[in-house]
């Protein structure tokens, strides 16, 4: 048996954990110095959560939880507990995580916790990879062999008539080969069924993609009202990628679900009111991606001012999306960004929103977004037992949020300095 930390016995001695009452049989429990239930919840001080059967029992001051008998969960004690975030746009499409059928399971926990577990993520949206490598990655994380969040994919994604991006022009010819390019509606609607049939959770679609020097590439809006309509009609979401904002146009006249990016250009990129309405007329939620906008650019070589000036025209998109009460979700692009973390992300989205509104990007929003909301986004009972124990407080400092002590997902730790699966 573990050696249980000092607050447990201290809470003890005080007569906090639990005023006496017995936990069920094979409960664990964790003490918070503080836990956040809700981005709009006040925060609870000396509290303690609960778990019985991955699940959330309890949660609240921990003089109110029956917790005496209950398993500690030992290192993860004594941080501030939130719920288990949600990243809303990664990609499985680094070699780390190829060949998942055949890959030894601590590779692929090794790759797992660097991107994902380390940060607090127990579920991610992966906008778009190879769907049946993704499936069985999925599933071998769901067999609890590798240690992982629940994974949600696009599979993938479908691109305008010849018109891959530039930037993906780089992969293997095989799998560009495969890359969906469907040319009529008939062709989209083949590649959006055998997409979900396959397993996937949702559409990506590509509206509009660049193909250098000054051309894009635009998905015919016949196309994309079908490949949407079509995934509505099976209860799945429509995820798309802009670049601009004709492809933000696009997207409303889709009824796309979730804009997987906000949008940069030359200067013509403002979100202004008339188009913000037409967004919210189709409750539309957007994922920032602010992180990526000055790796790129600086990547391609522009100078700082520019590298600013687009940024920050992306912040003010998201502050002006938020306040017109439009649904954000966090997400960074990881796996395509090979910078895993997510600090910076954190930072600048904390100059448009409060901590509390990025904690609801993080969890409730996208929760809700997912129709999941009954099962997780907040530490309340009956809720899947996904939380993150971070070092400090976020409300004080927004960059609190990406140093993570613990990661547990359905009452087991994903990520931790005790009691690592996988
Ligand atoms: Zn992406």
């Amino acid at each position: 048996m573990r050696q249980r930390p000092m607050t447990i016995w201290v809470l003890a001695a005080l007569g906090l954990a639990g005023c006496g009452g017995r936990a069920p049989e094979g409960a664990t429990v964790i003490y918070a110095a503080r836990l956040y239930t809700a981005p709009d919840a006040p925060a609870v001080d000396d509290a303690a959560i609960l778990i019985v059967d991955g699940k959330i029992a309890a949660a609240g001051p921990a003089k109110d939880i029956e917790a005496r008998g209950a398993d500690s969960l030992g290192a993860c004690d004594g941080g501030v507990v939130v719920a288990g975030f949600q990243n809303s746009h990664v990609h499985f499409i680094e070699p780390k995580f190829a060949g998942a059928k055949e890959k030894p399971a601590a590779e692929l926990a090794a790759a797992m916790t660097a991107m994902l577990n380390r940060y607090g993520f127990t579920t991610v949206v992966d906008t778009a990879s190879d769907l049946a490598n993704t499936v069985a990655l999925r599933a071998r994380v769901e067999s609890g062999e590798v240690a992982g969040p629940r994974i949600l994919t696009a599979g993938g994604a479908l691109f305008p008539k010849d018109g891959i991006p530039i930037y993906l022009r780089e992969m293997p010819p095989e799998l560009l080969a495969g890359l969906s390019q469907p040319g009529t509606v008939e062709e989209a609607l083949e590649d959006v069924k055998a997409n979900l049939d396959g397993g996937a959770d949702a559409t990506k679609l590509f509206l509009m993609t660049p193909q250098g020097n000054g051309r894009y590439a635009f998905m015919q809006p016949d196309i994309a009202v079908a490949a949407a309509d079509e995934t509505h009609r099976r209860d799945r979401l429509v995820l798309a990628h802009p670049t601009d904002i004709e492809g933000v146009n696009l997207a409303i006249e889709a009824g796309v679900d979730v804009l997987v990016h906000t949008t940069i250009g030359e200067g013509k990129t403002t979100w202004d009111a008339p188009l913000i309405a037409q967004m919210l007329s189709k409750n539309m939620a957007v994922v920032p991606t602010l992180q990526l906008f000055p790796y790129e650019l600086k990547r391609a070589g522009l100078e700082q001012r520019i590298v600013d000036f687009a940024t920050g025209d992306a912040v003010e998109q998201l502050r002006a999306y938020s306040s017109a009460g439009g649904a954000v979700l966090f997400g960074t692009d990881v796996g395509y960004m090979s910078e895993y973390d997510p600090t910076e992300e954190y930072r600048l989205m904390g100059r448009a929103l409060s901590p509390m509104q990025i904690l609801s990007t993080l969890t409730t929003a996208p929760a809700l977004r997912w129709k999941d909301e009954a099962r997780r986004g907040s530490v309340e009972p009956g809720k899947d037992a996904d939380l993150v124990v971070l070092e400090a407080d976020p409300a004080g400092d927004v960059a609190n949020f990406a140093k993570v002590r613990c990661t547990i997902r359905g009452g087991r730790i994903i990520y931790g300095t005790t009691s690592p699966i996988g």
